[in-house]
């Protein structure tokens, strides 16, 4: 389990107190655990609710054969259900007025990094330059539901984008359902409704630097989606190499910022402008996130300070 989403939940429930009967259901998905916590609600429902995540990978995945987006990487047009169709129209937006530091066309250069190796080695140069030759979401033309890429060595990848779709699909049914308070934590994206016991759910943020908690957010209904050099990468002669790209170079991305939260009604937007801030730094998290009326962001910079951009209830850590 990544030890930040882990951290971020046990002190969501810390605060948040015990007093609302909970039901609880836990599982593995997109490589991660994943909690989801009603308030008010059965536990066939949590059950339900997290069933959810394993249709999302089977249509998701690029990892996964027979999924949507392996049909899609594997070339040819592809009829995609709606809800994947609509994901990929959300990433083109992110990823053009991102200009391009969200790319879900990263795919090729991302499948040859292993953050997992042991030991840690680094993509072979030349490889990586002939991936990033093809990479690129510009390469994937998208007309309603059909889809196809334009250059068949262009690989699709929704990692960065798919834990926050799958924390609205679960929302959208778990509110159907009639459940109006819940915590669903899909590690780093953490998606609440209806605030706990009368008050907001108080929301531990990650120090990536100790595994301590920089601080506090209230949140009563909404998704924070955290990108973070910390969560999955090695280091390798003294040098920090982490999940979240650079589509410029192909190497991870260095902005200036060691973790981003962004804040959004949408867990997809939520997911896929943390991954995009992390990429552009500081200055350019707040020109993306102007784009994008509802959201805000806490970012920690390298040198160790806080900034907040929109509206966050944020309380630091004294
Ligand atoms: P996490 O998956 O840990 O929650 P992110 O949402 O930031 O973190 O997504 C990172 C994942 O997205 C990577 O593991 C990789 O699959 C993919 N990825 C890496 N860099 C980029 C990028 N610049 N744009 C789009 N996808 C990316
Ligand atoms: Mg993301």
């Amino acid at each position: 389990m990544k030890r930040s989403c882990a951290l971020l939940l046990f002190l969501c429930l810390l605060l948040s107190g015990c007093k609302a009967q909970t039901a609880e259901a836990q599982g593995f998905a997109f490589d991660t655990i994943l909690t989801v916590r009603l308030f008010g609600g059965g536990e066939a429902l949590a059950q339900e609710a997290l069933s959810l995540a394993d249709a999302a990978e089977r249509r998701l995945s690029c990892h996964l054969d027979g999924t949507e987006i392996a049909a899609l990487n594997a070339g040819g047009e592809v009829t995609l259900s709606a809800s994947t169709a609509d994901l990929l129209a959300l990433s083109l937006d992110v990823y053009d007025k991102s200009g391009g530091a969200l790319d879900i066309g990263l795919g090729g250069v991302s499948a040859l990094w292993d953050f997992k190796s042991v030991p840690p080695a680094l993509p072979d140069e030349d490889a990586l330059e002939e991936a990033l030759s093809h990479a690129g979401a510009d390469k994937l033309a998208l007309d309603g539901a059909r889809a196809h890429l334009t250059d068949p060595q262009a690989q699709i990848d929704l990692g960065a984008v798919a834990k926050g779709a799958l924390a609205d699909e679960m929302a959208a049914f778990l509110t159907e359902e009639g459940v109006s308070s819940f915590l669903l934590d899909l590690g780093g994206c953490i998606c609440v409704r209806g605030g706990k016991d009368g008050a907001p759910f108080r929301i531990g943020v990650e120090d990536p630097r100790d595994g301590g908690i920089l601080g506090v957010v209230s949140l009563q209904s909404g998704v924070a989606s955290t990108s973070s050099g910390a969560q999955r990468g090695f280091t390798l002669d003294g040098k920090r190499y982490h999940h979240i790209l650079d589509p410029s170079t192909g190497y991870p991305a260095e902005a200036g910022l060691l973790s981003v939260t962004v804040f959004s009604d949408s867990g997809a937007l939520a997911d896929a402008l943390s991954t995009a801030c992390f990429v552009l730094g500081e200055e350019g998290a707040a020109e993306l996130l102007a784009l994008y009326p509802g959201t805000s962001a806490l970012l920690l910079t390298d040198k160790g300070e806080t900034r907040i951009i929109g509206e966050v209830a944020f309380t630091p850590s004294t």
